[in-house]
């Protein structure tokens, strides 16, 4: 009998942590942070998981880690399983998040951090297979972001599968999602669980159509997220120049200090590339562009306010919440030849959703500017599975059961409709801190 208890992603609350309980041992899948309107839920007691000897982790994004050094408060000392990439990309991540908060919204110290990447860790690989006594696991490649893993576990006969974060096909730089063998039980997200994207080749016509109209005249300047948006970017910027398009007067810029030490550790892990990225790197660094500009300094990064065209400025944050990015907006977003290209979710709430809304006047660090500049909002850049790939990629589990996590309420129904449209299986969708035995 398995038993698993969710302490996050459980609908629409964000946050992945699963705790997996079988007669002789019990893990925890993932330990992220509640993001948003559900950020209180991070200050919630885990003293339940303080003795939980082993912590697998799928990837690096904050809703699947973030919540690692609170459980090492709560006095956490297990052993981490997981890709070194998602280990390494995830410190980055852990202290760029803490450096970000509000002193008195941080719920550990910087002790806490410190005694996080002092814990145990066991890396794996995709592909190979491990065991800790009775319970067998193989770890498989998720194609969300680099070191993304989904894990296939085996207890005494029975087969269960956690899948993370699934990725989007066809994107550049980390392979496709494998598909998973046959399980008896997969928890599954759902993010998409409602919507198929446009083919991700498309998308990037549309932003070459767009870089390529300002550049002559303007600027353009993308808020990207730092990991793994900004470096696809620079992957696609430089296949443009080795294929000859891209003119040599013009400029790209890497103005996000975190998006910059991220990129070191994608040189580092070229075995989770896809075919086309390893090829690529054979020959030379996939991302650096001639013209590349990274920057070091603020001093730097104001710069490029003096730049009048040619220039495509990659910045944080991708929703344009804070970061470098909205001072380059700030002298950017009153002239109509500069352009702001949106390759990311806006959330609301965010100047970016704001922007994408079709605000005329916006409230940016000092004052309202006029919305002048030109705005480009270019969907198929997700790195999540849409609904096909999902049932796809339950289709191949072929599970009896199957469980629906980290999606709103409306995409995880929707999914649940379309995975019963195709076969009968037991199909639950938890709420936080449900228990569940299957
Ligand atoms: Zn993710």
């Amino acid at each position: 009998m398995i038993k698993i208890k969710f302490f996050g992603a459980a609908g629409t609350v964000t946050g992945s942590m699963h705790l997996v309980r079988l007669p002789e041992l019990s893990f925890l899948v993932d330990a992220g942070y509640f993001q948003g309107i559900f950020s209180e839920l991070n200050a919630e007691p885990l003293e339940e998981l303080r003795k939980v000897p082993f912590l697998f982790l799928t990837h690096a994004h904050l809703d699947h880690i973030g919540r690692l050094p609170i459980l090492v408060k709560s006095g956490f000392r297990g052993t981490v399983i997981t890709h070194r990439a998602t280990w390494e990309i995830g410190r980055y991540i852990l202290e760029d998040a803490f450096h970000l908060m509000e002193e008195d919204e941080r719920l550990y110290d910087l002790e806490d951090l410190r005694r996080t990447f002092s814990l145990p860790v066991k890396f794996v690989r995709c592909g190979e297979e491990y065991s800790i006594g009775p319970l067998k696991f193989r770890v498989r490649d998720a194609g969300h972001i680099l070191g993304s893993a989904f894990y296939e576990y085996e207890y005494r006969g029975k087969r269960f599968t956690f899948s993370g974060d699934l990725g989007n096909t066809g994107k550049p730089i980390v392979r496709d999602p494998q598909m998973p063998s046959k399980t008896d039980v997969v928890v599954v997200e759902s993010t998409y669980g409602d919507r198929v994207h446009r083919p991700f080749e498309e998308s990037v016509e549309e932003l070459k159509e767009a870089v390529f109209s300002t550049l002559p005249n303007g600027k353009a300047l993308v808020p990207a997220f730092a990991l793994e948006r900004a470096q696809e970017l620079l992957y696609i910027f430089k296949g443009w120049e080795d294929s000859g398009e891209w003119p040599e007067d013009w400029r790209v810029v890497l103005d996000s200090p975190l998006a910059t030490k991220i990129l070191t550790e994608f040189l580092k892990f070229p075995e989770c590339y896809d075919e086309e990225a390893y090829a690529r790197f054979l020959r030379e660094n996939p991302f650096r562009l001639k013209n590349l500009l990274i920057t070091r300094t603020k001093e730097e990064s104001k710069q490029l306010n003096h730049v009048r065209k040619g220039y495509v400025i990659v910045a944080g944050s991708g929703m344009l919440n804070g970061g470098r990015a909205i001072h380059h907006l700030k002298h950017m977003v009153e002239d109509p030849r500069n352009a702001l290209i949106f390759v990311g979710y806006q959330a609301k709430g965010t100047l970016g959703r704001e922007i994408v809304d079709g605000e005329e006047k916006v409230w940016i660090l000092d004052r309202f500017y006029d919305v002048n500049i030109r705005v480009y909002t270019i969907n198929g850049f997700s790195s999540h599975a849409d609904r096909r790939e999902l049932l796809n990629w339950i289709d191949s589990a072929d599970p009896d059961t199957v469980i629906l996590v980290h999606g709103e309420d409306e995409a995880r129904e929707a999914l649940k409709e379309g995975i019963l449209e195709r076969k009968r299986r037991n199909v639950l969708t938890p709420t936080l801190y449900d228990e569940l035995e299957v």
